[in-house]
């Protein structure tokens, strides 16, 4: 048997090697004499008795030696020539829902001139549909979620829009029907939701709180940058009437960190400036940003340089959160944490995220959809609560997004963490949800490499850290 070189990408972290391996998402360190097993395999495929003479010879005692060989085999940096390859593993037929985002209405007292439900490149046909979820679809859907979820201890449901608290009433029906089935079904449920904070009241702030109700709010930063598209109907900002509702949120809701969402576009891309904002002058928990998921032509896409300028602030706040990490505090900035926690599990993706597998959507109407930016949607409707999925629409889209369908991808080392990208991005770009996102290939690869980096040193120099990614949920 000879063996060779697996397919991995190579980075440095605080001045040590390290091999990210692909497909299988695996991190290793790298010590001197691995590296020099690898060098040796590199330069022409060894048999592992000769690699581990070769490694004696040059000096190494024979017991490390071996197992340096063991370990590296066994990492599958090296594999033997024209055997074993890593397949991306599938997802168990029958995968058991985890998350089931609820769409309480598909009205919104916004007028955010990007949004993907009522801009330029929506895909929902709503029409002749109703705009706010009544009790026996909120009914039919619990149930749905609780049949599609046999199997785990735990399920999760997020409430959205629209604007989520133009339907708060029917949140409140919704919590109540899902803690009496979780209880009959032996389960445990959480919450979570996401506002523009416009509508926010006190009562409202007291319940969300007192039911541990996470809270993501979507805010783009200071009054000037949040007011250029995040605005009313009459074409006034909205920021300072949600402005006082958070502050009162953040300082009444203590039972789940409180997170604001960013989305970037043409001339809302002062990274560092939103996030000092949301984050040291309005008091988010933590702060997340993504740039506008939108044709290329339309005004407030973001150019390529604009990305560019995007990531040297990204990594600007990542190293800040290194430097956080390393003193063992949180920094807040949920795109590393978001990152580091899918690198720390491993994680090899068949499919982009969990749309459509453990994650679906479901409308006003109580049509399911493969997450909540298909809602509505008749193109991409996978079935409806109350007849369940339907099995051959959901092999159709889970088919068409798998990883080994995406050509361009099959060479690129970020496919682990990639898996080609969200599907709607792919959709409104390229008018097929299985299409890999190749506008943003340099971009994730970047990041990818740059949070590796961050991942190696946090790994290398203060690992207790890396703990709090053990439950942290990849999005
Ligand atoms: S979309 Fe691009 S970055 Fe993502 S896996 Fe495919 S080739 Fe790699
Ligand atoms: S990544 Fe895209 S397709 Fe996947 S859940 Fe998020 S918005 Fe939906």
């Amino acid at each position: 048997m000879q063996l060779q070189v697996a397919e991995f990408h190579q980075f440095e972290a605080g001045g040590n090697p390290f091999l990210y391996l692909v497909p299988s998402g695996g991190i290793f360190a790298m010590d001197a004499l691995s590296q020099k097993a690898v060098a040796l395999v590199q330069e022409h495929p060894q048999d592992p008795l000769a690699l581990l003479e070769a490694l004696v010879a040059g000096g190494a005692a024979r017991e490390d030696a071996k197992e340096c060989v063991e370990d590296l085999v066994s990492a599958r940096a090296l594999r033997p020539e024209g055997g074993w390859q890593d397949a991306v593993e599938e997802p168990p037929a029958n995968f058991p829902l985890q998350t089931l985002v609820i769409n309480l209405t598909n009205q919104c007292n916004l007028s955010c001139q990007y949004c993907y439900e009522f801009g330029e490149d929506k895909v929902a046909t709503p029409e002749g549909k109703p705009k706010f979820m009544e009790i026996e679809t909120a009914k039919q859907s619990v149930d749905f979620l609780f049949k599609q979820s046999q199997g785990r201890r735990a399920a999760h449901i997020t409430f959205f829009g629209g604007e989520t608290l133009m339907n708060f009433p029917m949140l409140k029906q919704i919590v109540d029907y899902s803690r009496e089935q979780a209880r009959e079904h032996g389960m445990y449920i959480d919450y979570s939701l996401t506002t523009n904070g416009t509508l926010l009241r006190p009562d409202i702030i007291e319940y969300l709180a007192e039911n541990a109700i996470g809270v993501t709010v979507s805010m783009d930063g200071p009054k000037e940058l949040n007011d250029k598209l995040r605005v009313f109907s009459n074409g006034k900002g909205s920021y300072d009437t949600i402005v006082p509702k958070v502050r009162e949120l953040l300082a009444k809701h203590k039972s789940r960190p409180i997170a604001a969402r960013v989305t970037l576009t043409n001339g809302v891309t002062d990274v560092i400036r939103i996030f000092r904002h949301l984050k040291d002058d309005i008091g988010f928990h933590e702060v997340g940003f993504a740039p506008v998921t939108t044709s290329p032509d339309r005004l407030y896409a973001i150019g390529p340089s604009g990305l560019d300028d995007v990531l040297a602030q990204f990594e600007q706040l990542a190293y800040e959160y290194r430097d956080a990490a390393l003193r063992n505090e949180l920094h807040g900035f949920s795109n590393v944490s978001d990152t580091l926690a899918e690198l720390h599990q491993g994680i090899s993706k068949s499919h982009p995220c969990g749309a459509g597998l453990g994650l679906l959507g479901v409308g006003p109407s109580g049509d399911i959809s493969p997450c909540h930016r298909f809602v509505d949607s008749d193109e991409h409707k996978l079935g409806h609560v109350s007849e369940g999925l339907d099995p051959e629409m959901q092999k159709a889209f889970l088919g068409t997004g798998h990883i080994n369908t995406k050509y361009d991808c099959q060479t690129c080392w970020a496919r682990p963490v990639c898996a080609g990208g969200c599907y709607h991005e792919a959709f409104v770009r390229y008018g097929d949800t299985g299409h890999a996102n190749l506008h943003y290939c340099d971009w994730i690869r970047g990041w990818t490499d740059l949070c590796l980096r961050i991942y190696g040193e946090i790994a290398t120099h203060n690992p207790g850290f890396l703990n709090h990614f053990e439950q942290r949920k990849a999005a």
